[in-house]
């Protein structure tokens, strides 16, 4: 089933589609990963969309849709996860038509509820491992021994830039203005599976599993 995670920054949705990568052989497609991959490699439309992504403004609709495009042509075995996009309606229209026209649909758009408040504790505190992208907390998931990942040893730990508190009050702006809308866009179409993203991620993948088995309505 090709799904979409939809929720605001730190709601939980690159860990959950980490996990469904692993166990379902399905194809995570996080537009923000694919735009930090363009600015690191320092290529011109990386050294673009920088400033916009670290202000935590939205990045053009027409870049984001480029990059989905080129990597449908791949196929997913299991189905894609489509994470961090769409984030406009625009997206979302441009979504539908790209898989129709690849005789693909949706399955469900998976809100993933969490409050402000938790959302400025989690993301202010957190950080990844360069070498295998585990997702680790200064309070909440700290690795066992400081400054090495637990699962592979790696010990180059990165923080986001636009992980601290004005980019996310941005980032937040963002999603309530722009993103939001598609929650009523996906309810209109039956698409739309709330779960509760505040849960504790066993539980929270439990949700989600619960909805590839039984759709959108059935959870
Ligand atoms: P994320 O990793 O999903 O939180 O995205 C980080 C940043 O990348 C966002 O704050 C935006 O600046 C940009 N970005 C990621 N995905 C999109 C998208 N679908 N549309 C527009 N901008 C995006």
């Amino acid at each position: 089933m090709n799904i979409i995670l939809l929720g605001p920054p730190g709601a939980g949705k690159g860990t959950q589609a980490r996990r469904l990568v692993e166990k379902r052989a399905m194809v995570q497609l996080s537009t923000g990963d694919m735009l930090r991959n363009a600015r690191a490699s320092g290529s011109p439309m990386g050294r673009r969309v920088a400033e916009v992504m670290d202000r935590g403004e939205l990045v053009t609709d027409e870049i984001v849709i480029g990059l989905i495009e080129e990597k449908l042509e791949s196929g997913a075995p299991g189905g894609f996860i489509f994470d961090g996009f769409p984030r406009t309606l625009a997206q979302a229209d441009a979504l539908e038509a790209l898989l129709a026209s690849k005789g693909k649909r949706l399955g469900a758009a998976i809100e993933m509820k969490v409050d402000d408040d938790a959302l400025v504790e989690r993301i202010t505190g957190r950080f990844t491992c360069g070498d295998c992208g585990e997702v680790y907390h200064d309070k909440t998931r700290p690795t066992a021994k400081p400054g090495v990942c637990d699962v592979c040893g790696g010990t180059d730990m990165k923080r986001r830039a636009d992980d601290n508190e004005e980019s996310l009050r941005q980032r937040l702006m963002e999603y309530y203005k722009k993103t939001s809308p598609l929650l009523g866009y996906y309810h209109a179409k039956g698409l739309l599976a709330e779960i509760d993203g505040l849960a504790a991620p066993d539980t929270v993948e439990a949700e989600i599993a619960s909805v590839l088995s039984e759709g959108p309505g059935g959870s």
